[in-house]
């Protein structure tokens, strides 16, 4: 960078040091690790080992933009526990991105893997930036340059991304393709969700969703209510919310409220998903659709639905927002939208939570199944796909809850006791070195 470029750079937030803030996804995070310790009784040691992040690094991503001046945004990668296998985890890009939301959102990806029975750890990475305030081409740029400074950090057999909030299949594209230019072949399994024309899933847009309705629908059948003619407010209409919304529509729930960060809309009769998916991919946002009235984001989180999906961000459901959900299922498709504190609200109403860490977790695993098929060069059916999926997010469910009405646990406490418990064992029969 020259002197010119340097002194137009905008400064690198500092990366944030000492105890997560109160209400924070990072405080949130440690919370539900210690309650299921404290079920475990596991000792402190060990609890310390598994609260903290094995690797990080925070990378300065000096980019070039359209204009010719230079900006420089920072940058994180967390590899939260490496125990069961190679980190897994999404890269996200998100203006509020901070080391310590890296850090809460990589372990709970150790957590899911763990309910899912995945071999991976758990990982994270992100980049804070609004991707809507830049070009195809910087973005591509801020990639590229993400990706070369965390090289170390990631490969097929270490860490494996895939896209989370504000990333999509062509950014892990460009991530694969950097990383294979710098090794000298082409390396698909480094990351996953990405384009079926470079070796992709059949499926892998999808499975977030496929998986959230899954669980929806066993959830509801421990209940003895059918998925069809249920209820569904959903939060947050991109990759995962907006497909749980087709999904459900065509299980026969009724879609009767959805949301982005624009606004939301509302129709009790149902909304005509299909057509709301045309009016998004022209305008950008659920916000106008003609067949519907407008609603705001926390009016959606107090809808008298059955099922309230929060698909969006962190820490929506609070100690101010939970009072008001009226639904009798939040079924959690982002990851920590749900604070400790509205946690505890939400069970003293008897809402029943069906935690992230299960409810989200089809789309790791597909993405496993897509790693699978990179390292073998050789892919499956859609078909195939669907099946193995539906029977994973059963089984992991099933898992859950039996743990759960055996020991009188929440849902939440049950998956994270679950997830703990298989990195703890494999720590313990790895055994410590030296
Ligand atoms: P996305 O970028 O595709 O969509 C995010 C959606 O949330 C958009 O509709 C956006 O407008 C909306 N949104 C953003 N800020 C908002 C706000 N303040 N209020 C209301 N809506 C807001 O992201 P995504 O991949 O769908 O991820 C959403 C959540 O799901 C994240 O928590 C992510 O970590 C989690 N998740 C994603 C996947 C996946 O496969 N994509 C898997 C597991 C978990």
């Amino acid at each position: 960078m020259s002197a010119t470029e340097a002194a137009e750079a905008a400064p690198v937030a500092p990366p944030s040091t000492g105890a997560p803030a109160k209400g924070s996804a990072l405080e949130t995070a440690h919370a539900q690790l210690a309650a299921a310790v404290g079920i475990l009784g596991y000792d402190d040691g060990l609890h310390t080992m598994l609260r903290m992040p094995r690797r990080e690094m925070h990378v300065a991503v000096p980019l070039r933009r359209d204009n010719g001046t230079t900006e420089v945004l920072h940058g994180f990668r967390v590899q939260h526990n490496v125990s069961l296998g190679p980190g897994k985890g999404g890269l996200r890009y998100h203006p509020d991105v901070e080391i310590d939301e890296v850090r809460a959102l990589a372990m709970w990806m150790t957590w899911k893997c763990g309910v899912v029975n995945l071999p991976y750890g758990g990982a994270k990475g992100g980049v804070a930036i609004d991707p809507r305030q830049y070009s195809k081409g910087e973005l591509e740029r801020v990639t590229r340059r993400y990706t070369s400074e965390i090289m170390p950090m990631i490969g097929p057999d270490n860490d494996i991304m895939a896209p989370d909030m504000g990333t999509d299949a062509q950014t892990m594209a460009w991530v694969m393709d950097t990383y294979s230019v710098a090794k000298g072949y082409t390396i698909p399994a480094v990351v996953t969700g990405k384009p079926l024309a470079v070796g992709g899933s059949l499926g892998r847009g999808t499975a977030t969703s496929a998986g959230l309705v899954h669980v929806t629908a066993a959830a509801l059948a421990d209940a003895g209510v059918p998925l069809e003619g249920t209820t569904v407010a959903i939060q947050g209409f991109g990759k995962v919310g907006g497909h749980a919304a087709e999904i459900f529509a065509e299980r026969g729930a009724k879609v009767v409220a959805v949301s982005d960060q624009y606004g939301g809309i509302r129709n009790d009769g149902g909304l005509d998903v299909k057509r709301l998916m045309e009016h998004v991919g022209q305008t950008g946002s659920v916000v106008g659709f003609d067949d519907a009235d407008a609603i705001s984001n926390t009016e959606l989180l107090a809808l008298d639905v059955d099922v309230l999906a929060p698909s969006a961000i962190e820490g929506v459901l609070d100690e101010h927002t939970s009072g008001t959900v009226r639904a009798r299922w939040v079924v959690e498709g982002a990851n920590g939208p749900t604070t400790a504190a509205g946690d505890t609200i939400l069970a003293e109403k008897g809402v029943t939570v069906v935690p992230d860490v299960l409810a989200n977790a089809g789309g790791v695993v597909v993405s496993y199944f897509e790693w699978v098929q990179a390292n073998q060069t050789y892919w499956w059916t859609e078909q195939e796909i669907a099946e193995k999926l539906e029977d994973r997010m059963h089984r992991a469910y099933r898992d859950v809850a039996d743990l759960a009405r055996r020991e009188h646990l929440s849902l939440r406490d049950a998956a994270i006791t679950i997830g703990v418990q298989r990195v703890a064992e494999a720590h313990q029969i790895r055994g410590l070195y030296p």
